[in-house]
């Protein structure tokens, strides 16, 4: 049984991050998108909110996919959850770095884990869950970047004004 597991902040999660999702899901027999959690870095969402808003946007779109948390070492999680691979994202140049780090890393701590790294779509590649923030505090209209349980999520953080709020 080949399992993955495709590790982020998802905070939130975006049409980019389930585009990906939906393209492993053939590949392989269960994947897992996990929720993870790193004290240097600051979330909008807590991870059981970010778990609950996959859960919700993925019920259509890609059922029987498994949502965890978890704030230790991808490996360790990977290694315990029998899984083989950790998938991710690679948008544009910037992102090749840090991916090349991480999955440089993570082979040093886990030699029998591969990392893959799967291409943004070009009609995804600008998504990041950072932009979304910035642009909705300005008022812009992400209905089509992001599900509709993260718009709700980010109406309850008033990232999304009500128009009785702004008046
Ligand atoms: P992290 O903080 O771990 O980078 P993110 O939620 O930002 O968490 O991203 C998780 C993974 O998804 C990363 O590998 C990232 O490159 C990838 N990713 C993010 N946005 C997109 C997108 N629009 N298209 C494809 N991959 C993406």
């Amino acid at each position: 049984m080949k399992k993955a597991v495709y590790p982020g902040s998802f905070d939130p999660i975006t049409y980019g991050h389930i585009d990906i999702i939906q393209r492993m899901q053939p590949i392989f027999d269960e994947v897992i998108v996990l929720v993870s959690t790193s004290p240097q870095k600051k979330y909008l969402f807590t991870a059981k909110e970010r778990q609950d808003m996959i859960q919700e946007s993925l019920k259509n779109a890609c059922p029987g996919i498994s949502v965890d948390t978890h704030d230790g070492l991808t490996v360790e999680y990977v290694r315990a959850h029998g899984a083989s691979v950790i998938v991710r994202g690679l948008r544009a140049v910037v992102d090749f770095e840090y991916e090349m780090v991480m999955a440089n890393m993570n082979k040093k701590l886990a030699q029998e884990i591969e990392t893959m790294i799967v291409f943004a779509k070009p009609e995804y590649y600008y998504i990041s869950s950072n932009t979304i923030k910035e642009v909705t505090r300005y008022g812009a209209d992400v209905t089509s970047l992001v599900p509709p349980p993260v718009i709700i999520a980010l109406k309850e953080k008033n990232l999304i004004l009500n128009k009785n709020k702004i008046f």
